[in-house]
């Protein structure tokens, strides 16, 4: 059993935890892309009644997959996001079981409800699911490029910028939600946690994956309930919607989110050099270079920052409302990144 309110209803951790899962499940399908497909479809003991490959995550191709597949008990999602997503989708429209594996943790998508899916060119998080179970092979994980699953531990270093701005609301009286200290102590215990396995996540051990995952659990326990991500979402994320509306092209969530810790840790001057060893000990990919980003688009998105968060109400108030951010901070922001 889980600890407290979360949306996964049970998991099962362990090498071979994919192993003869098939036998569990009466009739089901299979959710997935053709690399986890292929590594994971002879460890099922028995065979899906229908295979379904991530085709395009639109509603209209969804909604023909749905409509197109057979009968039956459950869903048995395979893969990264998008594969967990569209299982995630499918279980919820025929109102039958999910099974989620995850082979890769670079994405959180499979320890939340909803189906991030797109209506045109906009995402969108529908429906409401929970896996049962959840089953985190981390021989399966493993495969996954290391640099990737690492970057799942970007979406629990942002607690530290995050917290640091809804306490900078709240003082200001511009807290959107009730605040909770409560609440930050305990995304903060996550975050320790999390620092603490620096060595085991860069390696990508039992205990690494492990901790990655429970993180992301843990958060959803604190999240789900209140119906906001607060304590784990603040202004490092709004210079990654900056940069995505700028650049029009997807990241690597975690490693833009390093980026955005980095850069907005240096502006709230809170907790700014063990964010950076952080990252450096754990492996954490987060520089310009690696997310092929320029130093003038770099310049002129963190100059366009607060009036980017100024033309969104639907942002939080974040340090970025605080501090003007001038030519010669941004410079001097710069110059310690490598471009
Ligand atoms: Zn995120």
């Amino acid at each position: 059993m889980i600890e407290g309110q979360t949306n996964v209803r049970s998991v099962r951790f362990g090498s071979g935890a994919l192993d003869q899962i098939g036998r569990e499940l009466g009739r089901f399908m299979v959710t997935t892309m053709d690399v986890p497909w292929e590594l994971a479809r002879h460890r099922l003991g028995a065979d899906p009644v229908a295979v379904l490959r991530v085709e395009s995550m639109e509603i209209d191709t969804l909604d023909r997959q749905v409509a197109a597949a057979p009968e039956c008990d459950a869903v048995l999602a395979i893969g990264g996001g998008q594969a967990i997503d569209l299982g995630k989708y499918l279980a919820w429209k025929r109102g039958i079981r999910l099974v989620s594996a995850p082979s890769i943790l670079s994405v959180d998508a499979f320890v939340t409800p909803a189906a991030g899916i797109r209506r045109g060119h906009r995402v969108e998080y529908i429906g409401q699911t929970s896996p049962d179970p959840l089953v985190i092979d981390y021989d399966l994980i493993r495969t996954a490029p290391a640099e990737l699953n690492i970057a799942g531990v970007g979406d629990l270093l942002s607690i530290l910028t995050a917290c640091f701005d809804w306490e900078l609301a709240a003082k200001a009286g511009r807290s959107e939600y009730p605040f909770k200290p409560e609440d930050i102590a305990s995304a903060r215990q996550i975050l320790t946690d999390t620092i603490r396995q620096a060595d085991a996540i860069r390696s990508c051990s039992d205990d690494g994956l492990r901790a990655i995952v429970e993180g992301y659990m843990r958060v959803n326990t604190l999240c789900l309930p209140v119906g906001h991500y607060r304590v784990e979402e603040g202004s490092e994320h709004y210079l990654f919607y900056e940069l995505e509306e700028r650049l029009g092209r997807p990241f690597i969530h975690g490693w833009i989110v390093g980026l955005g810790v980095r850069l907005l840790s240096r502006l709230q001057e809170h907790r700014h050099a063990e964010a950076i060893h952080f990252m450096e000990t754990v492996g954490l990919r987060h520089q310009p270079a690696d997310l092929q980003i320029s130093r003038d688009q770099l310049r002129a998105s963190l100059l366009n920052l607060q009036p980017y968060v100024f033309s969104r109400p639907d942002l939080w108030y974040t340090v970025i409302h605080e501090r003007p951010i001038d030519p010669a901070w941004v410079d001097a922001a710069l110059d310690t990144l490598r471009f």
